[in-house]
């Protein structure tokens, strides 16, 4: 069921909060972590913040970064399992080794189109620009008082999802909370970007200029698709984190409507980004090999070799675009 009371009741209720946010983690699922994280304990709950991997260093700046853990403490039993920011159970950050009894509920907080409603409890708006305005609705519904570091973390999430405020899940209410937030604890909106956007290695900057020589356009200019493979990965190290914006410059050519970045994370596992104009939704497109996400921004992880993969998400939306041809 979908309720900000059940959701509100459930955080009143437990003792013990087991939160976790999607693998490779970006700003709004991390700062609504870290921003819930913190409210609940202000309120003297127990809380583990788990994900099984590292946190990318344009991050480790927020408030309580550095609490959260690889894995869960050998002893504990949540009563409570919160996931933020994943669209679905399996892309809950937690590590394989660990598990929870079945009777542990688990509160689901999302903003994806394609959420499968997999929480006990599910609090699902993909209106929402960011997972952290879900959090904010959460902790307002609650009482809690908010303070600074849970502004700023809360302020990152809304962000960074919107791509600083220029795609199109920058809605007025993002932009509202977002000032708000400001407002109230006198944030300073260039420094955090400075700090979240203004860090990129020489490593990063010299993989990107690697990665947009592959830019090429298919289905008359409709697609254009880029990779970066395990050899440029060798060549220039850095964490796959700070490729994350690489392909907004497929997507910003005139004329391409689904930008496309194959990435090849490790050998046969191949990492495809989608991203699109206001005339494709995307996440229908990644379903159909598995993944998922948000209309404009989505993912799928094929498990193939890069020129395969390529291949078979080329070859799908050759159909795709013939059909939609013959239906105009
Ligand atoms: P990115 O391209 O930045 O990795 O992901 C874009 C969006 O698609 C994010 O909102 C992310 O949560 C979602 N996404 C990425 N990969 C997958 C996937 O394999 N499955 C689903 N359901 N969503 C994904
Ligand atoms: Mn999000």
């Amino acid at each position: 069921m979908n309720s900000l009371p059940e959701a509100t009741a459930l955080l009143a209720s437990g003792d013990n909060f087991l939160l976790t946010t999607h693998l490779h983690p970006d700003g709004d699922g991390l700062g609504s972590m870290l921003a819930l994280g913190r409210a609940l304990k202000s309120r003297g709950k127990r809380v583990e913040m788990v994900l099984a991997e590292a946190i990318p260093s344009s991050y480790t700046f927020l408030a309580g970064a550095q609490e959260v853990r690889r894995e869960p403490p050998t002893d504990f039993v949540p009563s409570l399992v919160i996931a933020l920011d994943c669209g679905d159970r399996t892309r809950m950050g937690l590590p394989p080794s660990f598990s929870f009894p079945p009777e542990v509920p688990i509160l689901n907080v999302d903003h994806h189109l394609s959420n499968d409603f997999f929480g006990r409890v599910n609090l699902v708006d993909p209106e929402a620009a960011a997972t952290g305005e879900l959090v904010h609705r959460l902790l307002s519904a609650g009482g809690y008082k908010l303070d600074a570091a849970m502004a700023t973390a809360l302020y990152v999430a809304i962000a960074t999802d919107t791509g600083f405020f220029r795609y199109t899940n920058a809605t007025r209410s993002a932009l509202a909370l977002a000032a708000r937030l400001v407002e109230d604890f006198a944030l300073e909106p260039g420094k955090i970007a400075e700090i979240v956007h203004e860090q990129k290695s020489l490593n990063a900057i010299m993989l990107l200029s690697l990665v947009l020589a592959t830019i090429q356009l298919a289905l008359d200019g409709v697609v254009a698709w880029m990779y970066l493979s395990q050899e440029m990965l060798l060549r220039y190290p850095v964490e796959i984190e700070e490729t994350e914006g690489f392909i907004n410059y497929a997507r910003s050519i005139v004329g391409v409507e689904i930008a496309l970045f194959f990435k090849e994370a490790k050998p046969g596992e191949i990492r495809v980004s989608w991203r699109s104009g206001p005339t494709v939704d995307v996440s229908q497109l990644a379903a159909h090999f598995g993944g998922g996400g948000h209309a404009r921004a989505a993912g799928c992880t094929i498990y193939a070799d890069l020129a395969e993969a390529v291949e078979r998400v080329l070859g799908f939306l050759a159909a795709w675009h013939r059909a939609r041809e013959r239906q105009r």
